[in-house]
Parts: C-alpha cells; sequence; structure tokens
C-alpha cells in the first residue's frame, strides 16, 4: 500500500492508495502556518492512515514548491517551508525514505499512470488554478530538470500578444505578462472586472456565459484563445502526445475540446494530431500522484 500526501496552502490530504489504484483510506486536516506543525501533522496523517489501512506503507508527497538538489524546499507559496530540508526531516521523523515531488509534477504523474494520459508516451499535465504549472512525464518517468523546473510553463509570457494584451499585468514572480496572469482563475477574474467592468468569480462568469451573457461568453472565447496560444508553444518544444488539463479553469464546460481544434493555428505543423483532454481524477489527481512517487509497496 502507497500512501500519498498533497500539502496544500489550506488543506493536506493523505490517501492509502491500493496497487489496483483504489483508495483504501483519506483524510483531510487543516495545513499548521509553521514548519515544525507541518511536519507534524504529516507524521500525524501517516500514523492514522497507517493505523486505518494496518499496515505501513511507502510515503509520496506533492508540496506547492520544488526540492533543489541540495534537498530543500524552494518556490512555494506556503513560504514557511522555503530554505527547510522537508525531505530529510520527514525521513527522520517516520523512519523510512520519503519522496517529495511539486504537485503539478504529482498531477502530471496521476493522471500519465492511470488517468486521462494512460498509455501516451509524452504526457504534459497542466494545472490552471489559483496558479498556473505544469509537469512532464515522458515513458512514465516524471523529468525534473537540473534547476527543477521542467514544465513551468506559467512564468513564460503570453504568446503573440495582442497590443491590447501588452505588456500584461505583474506577476507574483516580479515580471510582467507571464501566462499565469492570463490564464489562473484570479487572473481571469482580473481580466473580467479590466475589460467588462464587472467584479464576478470565475464559476460566476461561466455559469453566465452559459446562459448566454454576451460579454461573459466572449471572455470565455478569449481564455480558450490565450490558452490555445500558450500550449502552442509547449508543443513548439515538447511536441506531447496528450496535454491534460487539471485545476479549477479545467471544469469550463468543452474547454479541453476547443482549445485542441484552436491548436492548428498557432502550432508550426501543416498537421496537428495533439490531443488536448479533461483529467479523469479531478481534485484528487495530486494526492494519488504523490502514492505514485514509489513504483511498488514497500
Ligand atoms: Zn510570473
Amino acid at each position: 500500500m502507497r500512501i500519498g500526501i498533497d500539502l496544500g496552502g489550506t488543506k493536506i490530504e493523505g490517501i492509502a492508495l491500493a496497487n489496483d489504484g483504489a483508495i483504501a483510506a483519506r483524510i483531510r486536516v487543516a495545513t499548521p502556518r509553521s514548519y515544525d506543525a507541518s511536519v507534524n501533522a504529516i507524521a500525524e496523517l501517516v500514523a492514522k492512515i497507517e493505523s486505518d489501512v494496518g499496515a505501513k506503507c511507502s510515503v509520496g508527497i506533492g508540496i506547492p514548491g520544488a526540492i533543489t538538489p541540495a534537498g530543500v524546499v524552494k518556490n512555494a507559496n506556503s513560504t514557511w517551508l522555503n530554505g527547510r530540508p522537508l525531505a530529510k526531516d520527514l525521513d527522520a521523523r517516520l523512519g523510512r525514505p520519503v519522496r517529495l515531488m511539486n504537485d503539478a509534477n504529482c498531477f502530471a504523474i496521476s493522471e500519465a499512470a492511470d488517468g486521462a494520459g494512460a498509455g501516451e508516451d509524452v504526457v504534459f499535465g497542466v494545472i490552471l488554478g489559483t496558479g498556473v504549472g505544469g509537469g512532464i512525464v515522458v515513458a512514465g518517468k516524471c523529468l525534473e530538470g537540473p534547476n527543477r523546473i521542467a514544465g513551468e510553463w506559467g512564468h513564460n509570457p503570453l504568446p503573440w500578444m495582442t497590443p491590447d494584451e501588452f505588456p500584461g499585468a505583474a506577476c507574483s514572480c516580479g515580471r510582467r505578462g507571464c501566462i499565469e496572469t492570463f490564464l489562473s482563475g484570479p487572473g481571469f477574474e482580473r481580466e473580467f472586472v479590466d475589460h467588462r467592468g464587472r467584479g464576478e468569480s470565475s464559476a460566476a462568469i461561466v455559469a453566465a456565459a452559459e446562459r448566454g451573457d454576451p460579454a461573459a461568453a466572449e471572455a470565455l472565447a478569449v481564455y480558450r484563445d490565450r490558452l490555445a496560444r500558450a500550449l502552442a508553444s509547449v508543443v513548439n518544444v515538447l511536441d506531447p502526445n496528450v496535454i491534460v488539463l487539471g485545476g479549477g479553469m479545467s471544469n469550463v464546460p468543452r474547454l479541453a475540446e476547443s482549445v485542441e481544434d484552436l491548436l492548428p493555428r498557432y502550432v508550426f505543423s501543416d498537421s496537428v494530431v495533439t490531443r488536448v483532454v479533461k483529467n479523469w481524477h479531478g481534485d484528487s489527481s495530486g494526492v494519488r500522484g504523490a502514492a505514485w512517487l514509489w513504483p511498488a509497496a514497500f
């Protein structure tokens, strides 16, 4: 049995994943806002799950950042984790080696293992949520890269910007016009306020578009076109077999299908066979991918 843990900004979720992909136990707790308390909470969650399933398990953890080659956390928006040797501390606390991985990579691993990208050679997993991230799985193996940023397309600039889009809003990374500032949920909402003068949640804008509201429908058409442009620049470099959409914005109706149809406008190829699909495992993909960080049961 494998334990997977998703260390989120507001909650920590843990599951026990059986070898057949079934979830044998699931627990959620609020994320403490300090390092030591986070380590404690993870250790307690592992102990509780192992007691529930009656077995010692491997432990994989998805984190909102990356582990540097020196073994410390970086780029986490849960800033109390940054610079801390989380893997080493959890190894000691749990008495076994623990594997940590960026949460977008965990999403890609999950969907490549037994989700919407199963059976494909090159899978690009995309998170369109509070932030925009991604992960790359090639022949079943997650590509991390020496800087541990493989797949971080959200902090490239939006390709083929129109004069209206240039230079784009300020991004949390310190630059302007990043893909994340256009395609994250908050970015989509900010654009709607800026261009339509209405402050509404992403879900409300999507619902209005479904009812035939012209401004909301137009905003979503622009969103789909921007997503197609942004993904086309990934296709030109990586040429994945399949792109799997995840995160809250992946729930926009017909998003994957319409972006797949738009890709040929922008990809450098006279024919484009890249599939764009919605994820299969929804909110559970990250935590399932964390469990899959270990290839076999302990
Ligand atoms: Zn950025």
